[in-house]
């Protein structure tokens, strides 16, 4: 298990499989893209750890989150010292989901997860939840609570939902 705070930092020698990822996302131009959102939304932008670029202080107001990432790119409104504060493994959940752009190709990950993203607002009320991507990433490094998984079928007798 690795300690505590290991590699949170940037300048640590990357793994292969991180070495690989950055070449991926930007040869799949998904990290280009994350550049360019981070401009659109005049971010700051510095480097952080396991070769992502961090970018943070994003003015625009889609799409809401605590963080997002597009390929190596992590962007937030907020300050990373703040979000790591509260969720202090957020950028390993982040850099899990820049591998899952690097595996999908880049940016057809982003119409994939929005589906998949449909799906866990459907069986748990909760965009996070029943996400096969935000659930391989890890739910509680993400800053999520797990939901339960709720019935498709409606509820007989329920009442107040007439109609
Ligand atoms: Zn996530």
């Amino acid at each position: 298990m690795p300690q505590e705070g290991a590699g949170q930092v940037a300048g640590v020698p990357l793994t292969p499989a991180q070495r690989r990822r950055r070449r991926a996302n930007r040869l799949n131009l998904s990290t280009p893209a994350g550049l360019l959102v981070a401009r659109l939304g005049s971010a700051r932008r510095r480097p952080g750890p396991y070769g992502l670029v961090l970018a943070e202080g994003y003015r625009l107001r889609f799409p809401v989150a605590g963080a997002f990432t597009v390929g190596d790119v992590v962007i937030t409104a907020h300050s990373f010292d703040a979000l790591l504060a509260r969720t202090p493994d957020l950028l390993v959940h982040e850099e899990l989901h820049a591998r899952q752009y690097a595996r999908c190709l880049g940016l057809p990950y982003l119409g994939i997860y929005v589906l998949a993203m449909g799906w866990s607002v459907l069986r748990t009320g909760d965009r996070a939840s029943g996400n096969v991507f935000e659930r391989r990433a890890g739910l509680v490094a993400g800053g999520y609570v797990e939901r339960p998984v709720r019935s498709l079928r409606r509820r007989r007798g329920g009442r107040g939902r007439a109609g």
